[in-house]
């Protein structure tokens, strides 16, 4: 069968994409086939993963439901964390509207799992930015670090690789839980894939059988069909507006662990003695089923857009973290434009391209909990969600950006060529390569 593709140019010229632009996607596509198609598969057996946990859990309309005051006997809020469990495979689960953002969640797991006198360990390098802050590496008011806990860390060596060599060093009498970041965040280093986890994991554990292990799986949810509660986590712990959310849940977040870990959080999240037995969840546990639901394509959608994002800059000579043709852990693409003008020109394209406020033209800022200036693309319906379409860059050397998201394929890739072509518009884009 012969697809009519006349015409298609029109509607991405609507947009002002330049014709050759546009051909240099498509050429660019016809050989990410075989990529896409495993992408599709992942997203299969995922679908697959989550449907099966709603129905052992036995999902009925009635979860939708929702409570109001204390919410005692929230039988939706209840399931649901029942099929986050049956997800990650682990024994229990928190998941809650009122775990605002990942930065929460992680603090909420940190904070409540350790006690004065313990030390946090990161074998995995330098945390994400804003976890700065919650440990202590720059003071703040409620730093781990105010409550005499301590922190160590053990920088990756130059190929992104775990420095097995020196762990052991770090890792003493005190050393109560331990941190790993699945994906790179604000780094140029590699995402770990879950593989990669589970031996750092079964490594850590050799040394110090008894101790917690904690994974940032922000990012990481669904590009793999297994997550690092497979191989060995005691918790994992990530955001609703990132992948699990599938674009759909307005706020929230989970930590997926032990009996222990998860009561613990929970103790701390409400108070000592409440637990996990309160907690409104007024009327919005119909997008978090729904968005989980969906989770496992809306994941495949912006894995694609990074897969076709990665092919493009590489070929015009950017270097891109990961390359073109490695294998996906995370979400997000990193982008070295080597210029705070790339930078800008880059966000301003993909924010041209969004269905909501796609009028603006971002700008940087200084955002509370970051280092640098950041400029940051999102028209987005939740308000700073990343499994939208979006991207964003502090202001500093090397001037890469990171981009991540896109609930559907179609507009992942229109932005990518705005994002083309603003580079173009503002003289930053070389010569394209040619067709042929
Ligand atoms: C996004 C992210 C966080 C923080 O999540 P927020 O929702 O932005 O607070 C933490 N770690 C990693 C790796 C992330 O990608």
């Amino acid at each position: 069968m012969k697809i009519e593709e006349n015409g298609k140019y029109d509607a991405y010229k609507a947009f002002g994409i330049d014709q050759d632009i546009f051909e240099f996607g498509e050429k660019a596509l016809s050989n990410l086939e075989s990529r896409f198609k495993q992408v599709d598969l992942t997203a299969e057996k995922n679908q697959l993963r989550v449907i099966r946990a709603m129905q052992e859990n036995k999902v009925s309309s009635e979860c939708f439901n929702g409570s109001t005051g204390y919410g005692y006997d929230d039988y939706g809020r209840t399931t649901l964390e029942k099929v986050y469990a049956s997800i990650f495979h682990t024994e229990d689960a928190l998941v809650r509207p009122q775990i605002t953002c990942g930065t929460h969640a992680l603090a909420l797991a940190l904070m409540s799992n350790l006690r004065p006198g313990d030390e946090l360990y990161s074998p995995a390098g330098k945390p994400y930015d804003t976890l700065e802050e919650v440990i202590g590496i720059r003071p703040s008011k409620g730093s781990l670090a105010e409550y005499g806990i301590t922190y160590a860390q053990t920088d990756l060596l130059p190929d992104g690789t775990f420095d097995y060599e020196n762990i052991p060093k770090k890792i003493n009498s005190r050393t109560k839980l331990v941190t790993i970041q699945r994906s790179k965040g604000y780094q140029t280093r590699p995402t770990f894939s879950v593989k990669q986890i589970g031996e750092l994991i079964s490594f850590i554990r050799g040394i110090k059988p008894d101790v917690t292990i904690m994974v940032d799986n922000c990012y990481g949810e669904f590009v793999e069909d297994f997550e690092p509660s497979d191989v060995g986590a005691d918790m994992v712990v990530g955001s609703l507006i990132k992948n699990p959310g599938g674009g759909l849940a307005p706020c929230g977040g989970y930590i997926c662990g032990t009996k222990d870990c998860v009561e613990n959080a929970a103790y701390r999240l409400t108070s000592p003695g409440l637990g996990k037995e309160v907690g409104a969840s007024l009327g919005i546990l119909n997008t978090f089923y729904q968005g989980l639901f969906f989770a496992p394509i809306v994941t495949a959608s912006a894995l694609k857009g990074a897969i076709f994002a990665a092919n493009l800059y590489e070929q015009l000579g950017f270097s891109v973290v990961p390359n073109g043709s490695e294998d996906r852990h995370d979400i997000i693409q990193a982008v070295k434009l080597g210029s705070a003008k790339g930078v800008e020109a880059f966000c301003q394209g993909i924010q041209a391209a969004a269905p909501v406020d796609g009028y603006v033209v971002p700008e940087p800022w200084d955002m509370p909990g970051y280092d640098d200036p950041v400029i940051m693309a999102a028209g987005a319906f939740v308000q700073g969600s990343s499994i939208e379409l979006s991207a964003d860059g502090p202001i500093r050397p090397p001037y890469a950006v990171y981009f991540q998201g896109g609930l559907t394929w179609p507009h992942a890739k229109l932005g990518i060529l705005k994002s083309l072509q603003s580079l173009r518009d503002a003289g930053c884009l070389p010569e394209l390569p040619s067709l042929d």
